[in-house]
């Protein structure tokens, strides 16, 4: 039977607290299964800044590139805000995706049926969405040479960003886009600005090379402005998109909305041998130690480990459904709470849905 080898970084605040939600999923399927999960704590973040003095130790380093996945929560909090650049929590975020080399983040966006009215949009637009952004995350504007900023004696100034790919940095990414679109409904959008940026003409000269590999998937190509359109039109119309690290950045804070809350919304980090896989919400300060944070965003993205790094995906689909069902059932927590649903805690809702995916074996 497989052994899997999970490093599980809560990091701060709700990241704590959610993260066991997501292990005690990984737990029950591994019983069912009879694979076996070997779960490895480490520190990340703040409380790693507490006891190491640094936000990314070596040890932890060193346990994520010997782990099959990872399952991470959240880090940062008020506590750490005022500490120097390279002692901040999130650098121990930012150093694990760059040691890693994690150069496609996989955030799916799904409008879940019975939290359509927690949508910013009316209901004939967002029902039924159910799509996923691929966003390239180690190249482009934010990390270009040239980049900087000069002074001019007239006391003017000027600053420089420069977007630059290579075509094996877009070719990787494009690869890992279709491979996500084979386990969903075979499409894919992928998106630039080529009637304007040379680099966006590479881009669409690469994917549309790639996809001579990928015969059953449906490819094509939209300009990143019609895009953002399309998504608040018709966002069922697509299903797979895939874009450079900029356009990837709003588009998918654009395609989050659709979703409701930020309880909800799952992510992966993929690229060479170990996915991160976390919630898109951050600690929150606000509610952190209360146990009333929604677990369901941690719990999803142990669904998609399942599914990206492990193969799982029959095991995902029972984990998708189990939440579904428990959400079906009326319960929900604080945050996306209603009149007349059954108000429950972090771990309450971490055991129903347990229990759902339990019972589906
Ligand atoms: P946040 O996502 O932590 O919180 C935003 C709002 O959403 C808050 O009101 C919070 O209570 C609510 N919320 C978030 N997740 C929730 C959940 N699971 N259940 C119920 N409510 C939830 O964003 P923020 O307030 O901008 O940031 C707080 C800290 O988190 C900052 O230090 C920030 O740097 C950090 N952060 C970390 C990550 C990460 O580790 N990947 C991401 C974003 C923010």
């Amino acid at each position: 039977m497989a052994t899997y080898k999970i490093a599980v970084l809560g990091g701060d605040g709700i990241g704590r607290e959610v993260t066991p939600q997501a292990q005690k999923i990984l737990e029950v399927v591994g019983k069912a299964t009879g694979a076996s999960f070997e779960f490895e704590p480490a520190l990340i973040g703040g409380a790693a800044i507490d006891a190491t003095g640094e936000p990314l130790p070596e040890a932890t380093l060193r346990l994520c590139e010997q782990s099959d996945a990872i399952l991470f929560g959240a880090v940062g909090g008020p506590k750490w805000d005022d500490a120097p650049q390279e002692r901040r929590p999130e650098r121990g975020l930012l150093g694990l995706r760059k040691e890693l080399d994690l150069f496609a983040n996989l955030r799916p966006a799904t409008c879940f049926p019975m939290l359509v009215d927690a949508s910013p949009l009316k209901r004939s637009v967002v029902e039924g969405t159910d799509l996923m952004v691929i966003r390239e995350l180690t190249g482009g504007l934010y990390f270009g040479e040239p980049r900087g900023r000069e002074e001019f004696a007239d006391g003017g100034a000027r600053a420089i960003n420069t977007m630059t790919y290579s075509s094996r940095e877009i070719e990787r990414v494009a690869r890992a886009a279709f491979d996500v679109a084979m386990k969903r409904r075979k499409r894919l959008t992928s998106v630039d600005k080529a009637n304007v940026l040379i680099v966006s003409q590479l881009w669409r000269e690469v994917v549309t090379r790639v996809a001579k590999d990928y015969p059953e998937v449906q490819l094509d190509h939209v300009l990143v402005d019609n895009c953002a359109m399309a998504l608040v039109q018709k966002p069922t119309q697509f299903d797979t998109i895939v874009t450079e690290n900029t356009f990837g950045d709003i588009l998918s804070d654009e395609a989050a909305i659709l979703a409701g809350s930020m309880g909800m919304l799952p992510s992966a980090s993929l690229g060479g041998k170990v996915g991160l896989y976390e919630p898109v919400h951050g600690t929150a300060p606000d509610i952190a130690g209360k146990g009333i944070a929604n677990p369901i965003a941690a719990i999803l993205s142990a669904g998609m480990l399942l599914r990206y790094s492990l193969d799982r995906g029959a095991d995902a689909a029972r984990v998708d459904a189990a939440v579904l069902r428990v959400l079906e059932q009326g319960y929900r927590t604080r945050d996306v709470h209603e009149e007349g649903m059954r108000l429950v805690g972090t771990g309450e809702m971490g055991d129903l849905i347990a229990n759902e995916v339990r019972r589906s074996y």
